[in-house]
């Protein structure tokens, strides 16, 4: 049946993006609870008709690692999407609620999210474009899902238009121009696991531009830390201030202009879990692996689920749904 927003109910918000927001919203006519994500486009009629169109593939998307669709209308000037309602919200949620979160729930992420994304080409040639936490659900029957996948060319091609986003979590040949492929959702996931297991963004802290290796000159060791790790309180609000000129891009800490952070992503050695210390040996193999900058060296994900940190985060008995219930 043809979903119609008269039968909608507004529930209360459940986030704002870049693109627009997300409602919980009730069907009345059947009584299902559904997230109804809001999209504002700025497009001819024709246009959103033929977003519309794209967006039906959704309905032939089943998979236990893929939110599912109730359908999509125009709502003028918007297109609503209705999709499965996940009651623990996205991971970022999660990690910003309760704190760093534990390797073996990481684990489980990052295979339902290689599922889902090997589901998506396999059987759709679907690339999702956009892993992030933000787009990574979970329930409270323990249940992970991505969401907001690239269906619709239209789409991306309109919200490309009035883009704003933060977009860290792309791959470094992305942001030289290349060409979309599974590979650099490959590269996303390894930002969002290092992010979920360390409690914050991976490049949050890790500036480096020229002023500050002139300001370190001969300090560069490999046995050292990188200079811009560990900057002295004073240098860091002296940076602080610069940095404040430019794009903010976390919340607290020190921050990085959207330039330099996509400089430091082509430039510099990727984001590791390691420096921390505190994690499984093939779990840093695992996110390494995700994190070649080389695109041809970079696994698929149909490969990555043969690894031996996912073959074991899969018969891993970790209770989620009890994990869920702590909050
Ligand atoms: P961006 O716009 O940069 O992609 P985003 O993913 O946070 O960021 P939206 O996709 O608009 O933006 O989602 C906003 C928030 O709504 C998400 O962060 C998530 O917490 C919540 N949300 C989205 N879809 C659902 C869903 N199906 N069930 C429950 N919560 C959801
Ligand atoms: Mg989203």
């Amino acid at each position: 049946h043809d979903l119609r927003n008269e039968d909608l109910k507004d529930l209360h918000e459940l986030g704002q993006g870049n693109g627009g927001s997300v409602k919980k919203v009730e069907h009345l006519p059947t009584g299902t609870i559904m997230a109804k994500k809001i999209v504002l486009i700025d497009a001819k009629p024709s246009v959103r008709k033929q977003i519309l169109r794209e967006l039906q593939i959704m309905h032939d998307c089943h998979s236990d690692y893929i939110i599912s669709f109730y359908g999509a209308f125009i709502s003028d000037p918007n297109i609503c999407i209705c999709m499965e309602y996940m009651d623990k919200g996205s991971l970022d949620g999660i990690y910003k609620k309760i704190g760093p979160i534990d390797i073996d729930v990481v684990g489980k992420v990052a295979l339902a999210v290689l599922e889902g994304l090997t589901y998506l080409y396999d059987v759709h040639r679907i690339i999702h474009r956009d892993i992030k936490p933000s787009n990574i659900l979970f329930n409270s029957r323990g249940q992970i899902k991505i969401c907001d996948f690239g269906v619709s060319g239209e789409l991306i091609n309109s919200i490309a238009d009035t883009f704003v986003g933060t977009s860290t979590y792309m791959s470094p040949e992305r942001i030289q121009g290349a060409q979309y492929t599974v590979k650099s959702d490959v590269w996303s996931l390894g930002i969002s696991l290092i992010e979920l297991a360390l409690g914050r963004f991976p490049f949050a802290e890790s500036s480096s531009d020229d002023s500050d290796l002139s300001d370190f000159e001969g300090t560069l060791s490999p046995s050292r830390p990188h200079p811009a790790l560990s900057l002295t309180k004073e240098q860091k609000d002296k940076k602080k201030k610069r940095k404040s000129k430019g794009v903010s891009l976390q919340g607290g800490g020190m921050t990085m202009s959207i330039l330099e952070l996509l400089q430091h992503i082509v430039n510099e050695p990727a984001p590791r879990l390691t420096p921390e210390g505190r994690f499984p040996k093939e779990a840093d193999d695992f996110v390494d692996s995700c994190l070649l900058k080389d695109p041809d060296a970079r696994k698929t994900p149909k490969d990555l689920l043969k690894h031996s940190w996912i073959e074991r985060s899969r018969t891993a008995t970790i209770d989620l749904e009890a994990w869920a219930s702590t909050f």
